[in-house]
C-alpha cells in the first residue's frame, strides 16, 4: 500500500506521456530551519497542524514515475532502506521506501530507465541501493549534474552534514556514467535545467508532454518543497546560495504561472500537486 491512497495522483501530459506520484515515506525537518530568516510570527498559523513537539515539520518524499514512449523516469527516490534505527529516529522517518512504494504502484523497479534526481542529499538519493547494497534500478542511468556529484563529496564540514558521503561513495561511480553538464535531455520529453540555490548542483526536471492536449509538468526539487515556497523570497536555511535561490525562483516560476505548468512540490504530504499563480510580486501555489 501506498503510504497515503488519498492523495494518489496521475496525470495524462498528451500522447503516451503519464506522470504519477508515489510517495516514499515522510520524515521529520525543523521547521526555523525549513522557513530560514521568515519571521515565526508569518508562518506559524501555516504549520500548527503538523507541527511537533520538537518543532518539527512533517516533509513527505515525493517521487514521481514518468511513463513515456520513449522509457520511465523516476524523479527522486526518497530516503530509502539503508538507514540505522537511530537515524531512523533522529529522522522521524516513517513509511514506505521507493522499491515497495513503486510496486505497489504497479511499477516494476527493474523496468526504470532514467533514475533523475535534483540533488544528492540524503532524502533524494538515499533510495538508490537496496538494503544489500544492489542497485534498487538495475537497468536504470542515474542523471543529476556533474556539479552535484563533485560537490557531494566536498570536505567542507557543511556539505559532510548533508550527504550522506559514504553513501554517494558507493553510487558515484554508477552517476559518472550518466551525469549531466548543464540543460539535458535525458529521455524524450524528459529535460533536467541546472538551477544551484538549494545546492551546488541542484536541477528541476521538466516533463513535456506532446499532441493538442499536451502539458507540462515541472518539479524544481527542493527549491519548490511546500506550498510557501511559491515566494520567490522564502528559502530554507539549507539552502547553500540563498540569493542564487531567489533569482532563479523567480524567473522559473514565472514561466511556470505564464505557461501553466503543473508543479509537483517535493516535501509536500496532502495535496503536493497543482499550479503557480501570480499574485502581487510573488506567487501562489494552488493544489489541483
Ligand atoms: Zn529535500
Amino acid at each position: 500500500m501506498a503510504i497515503n491512497d488519498a492523495v494518489h495522483w496521475s496525470a495524462d501530459l498528451g500522447e503516451g506521456t503519464t506522470v504519477a506520484l508515489i510517495q516514499a515515506g515522510t520524515f521529520r525537518s525543523d521547521a526555523g530551519a525549513l522557513f530560514g530568516p521568515v519571521p515565526r510570527l508569518l508562518w506559524d498559523r501555516l504549520v500548527s497542524e503538523e507541527i511537533d513537539h520538537e518543532h518539527r515539520l512533517l516533509q513527505a518524499l515525493n517521487c514521481l514515475l514518468v511513463e513515456t514512449p520513449a522509457g520511465r523516469v523516476l524523479i527522486e527516490t526518497g530516503i530509502g532502506e539503508r538507514v540505522t534505527d537511530k537515524v531512523r529516529d533522529m529522522r522521524g522517518y516513517m513509511g514506505t521506501p521507493i522499491v515497495p512504494a513503486l510496486q505497489a504502484a504497479g511499477f516494476e523497479p527493474g523496468s526504470v530507465d532514467v533514475v533523475a534526481m535534483s540533488h544528492l542529499h540524503f532524502d533524494h538519493a538515499g533510495g538508490l541501493l537496496r538494503t544489500d547494497g544492489s542497485r534498487a534500478f538495475p537497468r536504470a542511468r542515474i542523471v543529476a549534474q556533474r556539479a552535484e556529484w563533485e560537490v557531494a563529496l566536498d570536505d567542507n564540514s557543511r556539505i559532510v552534514a548533508s550527504y550522506d558521503q559514504p553513501e554517494i561513495r558507493l553510487v558515484r561511480e554508477w552517476g559518472a556514467g550518466a551525469w549531466a553538464d548543464g540543460e539535458v535531455e535525458i529521455l524524450a520529453g524528459v529535460s533536467v535545467i541546472p538551477t544551484g540555490g538549494h545546492s551546488m548542483g541542484h536541477q528541476a526536471i521538466v516533463v513535456r508532454g506532446t499532441g493538442p492536449t499536451a502539458r507540462t509538468l515541472a518539479f524544481f526539487g527542493d527549491l519548490c518543497m511546500r506550498p510557501w515556497s511559491a515566494n520567490p523570497r522564502w528559502i530554507t536555511s539549507f539552502d547553500d546560495f540563498p540569493l542564487d535561490s531567489v533569482e532563479v525562483k523567480g524567473g522559473l516560476f514565472a514561466r511556470a504561472a505564464a505557461d501553466g505548468w503543473i508543479v509537483a512540490l517535493s516535501h509536500e504530504l496532502l495535496r503536493p500537486v497543482g499550479h503557480l499563480v501570480s499574485d502581487r510580486d510573488r506567487y501562489r501555489f494552488e493544489p489541483a
